[in-house]
């Protein structure tokens, strides 16, 4: 029988650890093996690649992604009562699996990594919505990760995948396709949580493009979109006032008409925008 054999199930791991789920960490987790293999296979081919892992909890997805061949896992968890869990995994697995007790949002997993690297993560949707906006706007494109594999609550994970005139398009939306294929693959329902959460999630893979579809510098799109909807009832040339005195005519010169509303602006027509305020 291999080490891996003799791990216990992710039920016995929290008992033996005590790891009642917190709400304050957003703590909702997976505990059907078969589940997590299926979501690391979402992943792509691991076999070749390191893993980035945020929020591993008592090690389910870490597990799946293991399993299914990944390099190395580098796990960022900040609750330490996961971490001597986490070395159960990290032992059975010849040492693929590394820990960082820690804040994702604080730490930089990069000199830890090797390329390709892809993320993977099961995390509290406001952790995880930050992050995902932090990897989609580096000033520089392609990024240090090849492919995202994120879970969501179902209507963020909508937002992720609209495109225009949808309710549910604005910032995210904009921004994930941009400069990726954004997909959702998977959408689960509150029971295969424990405990269940309030709502429905769904699992969102993102692959990065070679470059983004229309150039634009990030930070400059950010804002022209986070204007642009922060207060989507109005008609750009009032919600967009404060960008440029000139705002009317660099409209009209990136094919926007200053009396549309953001959510029926066009992804290339933000970046045509954007792009007149270097
Ligand atoms: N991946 C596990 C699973 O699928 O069962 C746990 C998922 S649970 C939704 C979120 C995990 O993220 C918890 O283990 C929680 O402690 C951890 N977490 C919350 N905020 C975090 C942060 N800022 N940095 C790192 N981990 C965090």
């Amino acid at each position: 029988m291999s080490a891996i054999d003799t791990l216990p199930s992710l039920a016995q791991v929290i008992k033996n650890h005590g790891l009642d789920a917190r709400k304050s960490l957003g703590q909702n987790f997976l505990l059907d093996l078969n589940l997590t293999s299926k979501i690391a296979r979402m992943a792509g081919d691991l076999t070749q690649c390191d893993v980035l892992e945020i929020g591993p909890g008592p090690g389910g997805l870490t597990r799946g992604l293991l399993g299914e061949g990944a390099r190395r896992v580098l796990a960022i968890e900040k609750d330490a009562r996961c971490i001597p869990a986490l070395a159960e995994i990290s032992e059975a697995y010849d040492g693929r699996l590394t820990v960082i007790e820690g804040d994702a949002l604080d730490i930089n997993p990069l000199e830890h990594l090797t390329p390709p690297i892809r993320i993977a993560a099961n995390l509290p949707y406001n952790v995880g919505t930050e992050l995902l906006v932090r990897w989609l706007t580096p000033p520089e494109w392609p990024p240090f990760w090849q492919s995202l594999t994120l879970m969501f609550q179902r209507e963020v994970a909508n937002r992720i995948v609209a495109t225009t005139g949808s309710k549910a398009y604005g910032r995210l939306g904009i921004l994930a396709q941009w400069r990726c294929d954004a997909q959702i693959v998977m959408s689960l329902p509150p029971e295969a949580f424990t405990p269940p959460p309030k709502v429905h999630s769904a699992v969102v893979h993102l692959n990065a493009l070679p470059e983004p579809r229309y150039p634009a510098k990030a930070k400059l799109l950010e804002r022209c979109v986070a204007m642009g909807f922060n207060q989507r009832r109005k008609m750009l040339r009032a919600s967009l006032k404060g960008l440029a005195p000139d705002i009317e005519d660099r409209l009209i010169a990136s094919g926007i008409k200053p009396t549309d509303r953001a959510e029926n602006v066009e992804l290339e027509q933000f970046c045509a925008l954007a792009r007149t305020l270097e």
